[in-house]
């Protein structure tokens, strides 16, 4: 067998290894060097709508960053112990804050933004991407909610009466 001939099968079966390592990496962690600051480990879904927002943003002049997106379980129980210490107790708390397992944060499916102003703005234009503000009491709290270009649907009017309308529908 040719040298040069053993030398492309060699660099094929190199390609497709390398290829295959690719395939089995879970999406969130190839790094995507377009993806906006803030959100590594998010839903690809939300990073690629807001990272579309966010340039948009840009281009209008409007200042708009990420303050919290996706976090981790023990980041999400101290924010959770920290509520129930403000807010006095766990059912005042979780209309703010909510436990680890019921918490989109964690599960990647939520960024709050800043400042003010850009949060306004992506109050009105989100919809374009699919981006709504899901609960009333939070003006800095996004998810995608909607399929973009559609409005978006009513806000709860907190974290907490979401997950108590999930778990239990008869309840309200
Ligand atoms: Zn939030």
């Amino acid at each position: 067998m040719p040298l040069d001939h053993s030398t492309s099968l060699l660099r094929v079966a190199i390609a497709a290894a390398a290829t295959c390592a690719f395939a089995l990496l879970p999406p969130a962690t190839v790094p995507d060097a377009n993806a906006a600051t803030g959100t590594a480990g998010l839903d690809p879904v939300l990073a690629t709508a807001y990272t579309q927002a966010s340039r948009t943003a840009r281009s209008e002049g409007v200042s708009l960053w990420i303050t919290s997106g996706k976090r981790s379980s023990g980041e999400q129980e101290q924010l959770w112990r920290d509520a129930i210490r403000t807010h006095g107790s766990p059912a005042a708390a979780r209309r703010w804050v909510l436990p680890p397992g019921q918490s989109t944060h964690v599960s990647g499916h939520a960024i709050d933004v800043g400042p003010h102003t850009g949060a306004m703005w992506l109050r009105r234009t989100g919809f374009r991407w699919g981006l709504c503000r899901t609960f009333a009491n939070e003006w800095w709290h996004f998810e995608v909610a909607t399929i973009p270009g559609q409005p978006c649907p009513p806000m709860w009017p907190d974290a907490a009466a979401r997950v108590d309308r999930s778990i239990s529908p008869l309840r309200r």
